[in-house]
């Protein structure tokens, strides 16, 4: 099964794709996760991302591009996955249908929708894990031990885009360049909207509800 995850920054993708992850066996591709790992690995595309990621504007279609085709290559990728971050633009999400051509295409696209607020309050509280990604909420779901992460010990700390500013900026992106996606997809017949507020296991029944009987099954046996 071939998924995408479309949504404001803070709607719940990440959290999403990891149990779909977990729970189907998809892979959880991340557009933001391989940039942030070119960042720390200070490669020259990662060096150049920087500037754009730091401001809260979409790094140019071109270099995420790049990572994702060489990310969608890999072995683990053939056995289905779900898209968290990407396609954010038009341009992005057309180069993906051309990426996937005869391999077939995504199976259902899935909207997260929560308002403005919501995401300003949810990312304001959201730290990262320095060493494994994980992300936790100081408020609704903080870490056992202060600063550390639950699985991995690592340092949490507050992402640079997170802060508010940021966010602001990054939601307005959202409107101007992501927002238009739904359009699109719904155009195709490949879209559902799903309400974002909630816990994440009542956010994912919705999901599995919307993807259909036969995935929902798959994850029954999973
Ligand atoms: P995320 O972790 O998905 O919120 O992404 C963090 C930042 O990485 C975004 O604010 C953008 O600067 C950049 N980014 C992630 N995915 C994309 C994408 N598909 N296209 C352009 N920029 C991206």
């Amino acid at each position: 099964m071939r998924l995408v995850l479309l949504g404001p920054p803070g709607a719940g993708k990440g959290t999403q794709a990891r149990l779909f992850q977990d729970k189907l066996g998809l892979q959880q591709i991340a557009s933001g996760d391989l940039l942030r790992a070119a960042v720390r690995d200070r490669t020259p595309t990662g060096i150049d991302a920087k500037r754009y990621m730091d401001r809260g504007a979409l790094v140019p279609d071109e270099v995420v591009l790049k990572l994702i085709t060489e990310r969608l290559a890999q072995t683990d990728a053939q056995q289905g996955f779900v898209l968290d971050g990407f396609p954010r633009t038009r341009a992005q999400a057309e180069a993906l249908n051309q990426m996937l051509g005869s391999g077939g295409a995504i199976d259902r696209v899935i909207a997260l929708m929560v308002p403005d607020a919501e995401v300003i309050k949810r990312i304001s509280g959201r730290r990262t894990c320095r060493n494994c990604g994980a992300m936790y909420h100081m408020v609704f779901d903080p870490p056992r031990n202060l600063n550390h992460c639950n699985e991995c010990n690592g340092e949490l700390y507050q992402r640079d885009d997170d802060a508010e500013d940021t966010v602001r900026m990054r939601l307005q992106v959202y409107a101007a360049e992501t927002r238009p996606l739904l359009e699109y997809y719904e155009s195709l017949g490949a879209l559902s909207r799903i309400d974002g507020i909630g816990r994440p296991e009542e956010v994912e029944s919705r999901i599995l509800a919307a993807i259909g009987p036969i995935n929902a099954g798959v994850k029954t046996c999973a």
